[in-house]
């Protein structure tokens, strides 16, 4: 088999139910595959359209994890929608990875309307750096650092099982997301860096000098020293795991299976 990369890393099934995301992320790989197969256009990222039939259809119990979502996120305007869906996932008997750049309120809301399923849920917050200045760069329309913390910190307090996906590093000050999360943290604290920026910019970000040059400075930033550096801090660290775009790096081994979440 091959190996496993990108979201097959943690589930073997990914449930989306929108096209388009608010958060409008930079580096997003969801739209650079939706612009590349003409699903939409650049400019029409933001502009969300919920598929109705993936919200009122059925869901069996999959084999392995199912994470829900991956090519949209979980917010203020589709909060409603994902609650119908993910609770029919969980009625069926399904482990569900919620994966989000989290708003507080939507949290809230999951972990009041979800508090019966904790032992099925895990969820997964993305926080690639605690400087508000760069999460507004690269992922402008979404939470700033101390409302994503809050919410892991709220489905932490409330019996969840939690994790954090540093997946990209938004730069070389990572340890600050992990100091600041790690208390909040029950399973593991995932550490990635930005792939495929040469493809994805010039296409999710047409003529933007500015990104381009961003991207370039993003991947001599995380560059191989970078990775080392890290790895020699933290990998006796039960609670940091390393994604693929790491472990290539690093020389472990990619995981032969999907979903091991390992
Ligand atoms: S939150 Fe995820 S799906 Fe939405 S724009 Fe950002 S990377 Fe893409």
């Amino acid at each position: 088999m091959s190996s496993i990369t990108g979201t097959k890393e943690w589930a073997g099934k990914n449930i989306n139910i929108q096209t388009g995301c608010e958060h409008e992320c930079r580096y997003c790989y969801a739209k650079s595959m939706a612009l590349r197969f003409s699903r939409v256009e650049a400019c029409n990222w933001k502009t969300t359209i919920i598929d109705r039939k993936k919200v009122e259809k059925g869901y069996s119990k999959y084999k392995g994890t199912v994470m829900f979502p991956s090519t949209h996120d979980i917010t203020p305007a589709n909060v409603e929608e994902c609650l119908v869906v993910l609770d029919k996932l969980l009625r069926s008997g399904n482990r569900v990875l919620i994966v989000s750049k989290p708003h507080l309120d939507c949290v809230k809301l999951l972990c009041q309307k979800l508090s019966d399923y904790k032992t099925q849920i895990l969820f997964r917050f993305t926080i690639g750096s605690a400087d508000d200045e760069l999460l507004s760069y690269w992922e402008p329309m979404a939470p700033k650092f101390n409302e994503r913390i809050a919410s892991l910190e709220h489905a932490f307090t409330q019996g969840f099982q939690t994790s954090v996906s540093s997946e990209p590093m938004l730069d070389r000050h990572i340890d600050i997301v992990i100091d600041k999360a790690r208390p909040f943290v029950t399973d593991a604290i995932w550490l990635g860096a930005a792939n495929r920026l040469a493809n994805i910019i010039p296409r999710n970000c047409p003529g933007d000098q500015e990104a381009l040059r961003k991207a370039a400075e993003l991947k001599q930033l995380i560059d191989t020293t970078y990775i080392h550096g890290l790895y020699a801090r933290y990998k006796e660290d039960p609670i940091i795991k390393w994604k693929d775009t790491l472990k290539k790096v690093l020389g472990i081994p990619a995981s032969e299976e999907p979903g091991l979440d390992q």
